[in-house]
């Protein structure tokens, strides 16, 4: 039971919903279920203990099911219509359009990954959603092998700026050199938008991975705030739905374009491209949302930061890039903390390695569910 749940009722009201809907669909379900369904979907499992799931971000993507993660309150929302549903990990209490619903087996969390069992998927499918099997529906998903790394800024350009004096331009760098570093001896083809301290205008950054036919873009920056007490790990895919704080980033991280003079004409170019790019999103937003909750997890989790988030935003940078593309900040420059970590060698070390093994751990759920994510 969570607190977040009992802020939203009172445990009187919760104990008589755990009765009428364990009479609900407790039954129904248990009833309900007499084999497994055919689908693709549920033709590679993974077990855990003797219970099998399913990859629950394959699980949405089959049926078409919208989700967001929310990885602070650890909650996930699966949306489908005017239908919302609310699951946490190890819980067995759901909100479907915030009433309670009981499920048999809750969803787990292992490995940075959310899992569904097998039998909640059914359940969730057919009795909450109503939905039939849809092999159709199985989303396409590419596979990883060349990924460009951005270290952000450069040059004039230097970034958000520490109180001792550290620059985001040389952190990031030396990050995404340790990442490339990690990545290559996995076997991925890795190339860098640059190898030095020089200036890259931020629409030339997309073009070099659109050029090359890369798989995934990864844009590495620093976090900075007028707070001094702001800090964590956050990452960003995409979107056109962003919030205000997700503005305000994406407008100081887009300020880069200010020091590409004589590039502004191609700036405009690229603004003519966006309708390209507004077909290209929803295929690869998909993509890059699941990466970055992927990178999210595993990294603030492996390295005990504090967990920002995953947020769409409007960034410059990924918004010309045709592949999935994510936008990470390590952390706060302007927090003390995390501006000596950023400083410290053996900490970017640590950072990059985890940020590989997210994205090696996300390939490797792709190659184990290859069957159905095709
Ligand atoms: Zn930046």
């Amino acid at each position: 039971m969570t607190k977040g749940l009992l802020k939203i009722m009172t445990i009187k009201k919760l104990l008589i919903s755990i009765v009428i809907s364990s009479l609900l669909f407790g039954c129904a379900f248990q009833a309900g279920i007499t084999r497994l369904p055919q689908a693709p979907l549920y033709s590679q499992t993974v077990t855990f203990g003797t219970m099998q799931y399913v990859p629950f971000l394959r699980f949405c993507d089959y049926y078409g099911l919208d989700w967001d993660w929310d990885l602070v309150s650890q909650r996930i929302k699966v949306k489908r219509g005017n239908d919302t549903l609310v699951l946490r990990p190890d819980s067995n209490l759901a909100l479907l359009n915030k009433k309670s619903i009981k499920l048999d087996y809750p969803i787990e969390y292992k490995d940075g990954a959310a899992y569904i069992p097998i039998r909640t998927a059914v359940f969730v499918s057919q009795q909450v959603f109503g939905l039939e099997e849809k092999p159709a529906l199985i989303a396409k998903r590419h596979q990883i092998k060349t990924i460009v790394i951005d270290p952000g800024h450069g040059g004039k350009d230097s970034g958000a700026k520490g109180r001792y004096g550290t620059r985001e331009k040389h952190v990031v760098l030396d990050i995404a050199k340790r990442l490339k570093r990690d990545l290559e001896k996995k076997g991925f083809r890795v190339l860098l938008t640059r190898q030095k301290d020089i200036a890259v205008p931020l629409y030339k950054r997309a073009a070099f991975a659109n050029e090359r036919g890369v798989d995934f873009f990864i844009s590495i920056h620093a976090n900075a705030s007028r707070y001094s007490q702001a800090r964590g790990f956050e990452v960003y895919y995409p979107s056109d739905a962003t919030d205000d704080g997700a503005r305000a980033l994406a407008a100081a991280e887009n300020a880069s374009l200010k020091f590409e003079e004589g590039e502004i004409t191609k700036g405009e170019n690229l603004a003519t491209k966006t309708t390209v790019w507004d077909m290209q999103l929803n295929e690869n937003r998909r993509e890059s949302k699941e990466m970055a909750y992927y990178i999210c997890n595993i990294t603030a989790d492996s390295l005990g930061l504090k967990k920002r988030g995953v947020k769409g935003a409007r960034f410059v940078v990924l918004k010309g890039a045709f592949m999935p593309a994510i936008l990470v900040e390590v952390g706060f420059l302007t927090n003390r903390r995390e501006e000596s970590k950023l400083k410290n060698a053996s900490f970017r070390e640590r950072i990059a390695k985890a940020i590989s093994r997210s994205i090696s751990t996300y390939e490797r759920e792709y190659e184990r569910t290859n069957g159905f994510s095709k």
